[in-house]
């Protein structure tokens, strides 16, 4: 499946067994990108929260 990405308007490949919620990177932008829809497929830029999982 192939969805646009929402910040450089890259295809981004999502594999086909993908889930809502599912990260992918954009191979142009290298943004985070989670499925937020399957229908229609369409990808929001992915929070960044690495640091909150810290004590
Ligand atoms: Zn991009």
């Amino acid at each position: 499946m192939k969805a646009v990405c929402c910040v450089c308007e890259a295809d981004v490949t999502v594999p086909e067994d993908c889930c809502e919620g599912e990260l992918v990177i954009c191979p142009d932008c290298g943004t985070e990108l989670e499925v937020v829809s399957l229908e229609p497929l369409t990808l929001e830029e992915a929070p960044q929260v690495q640091e909150d999982w810290g004590e």
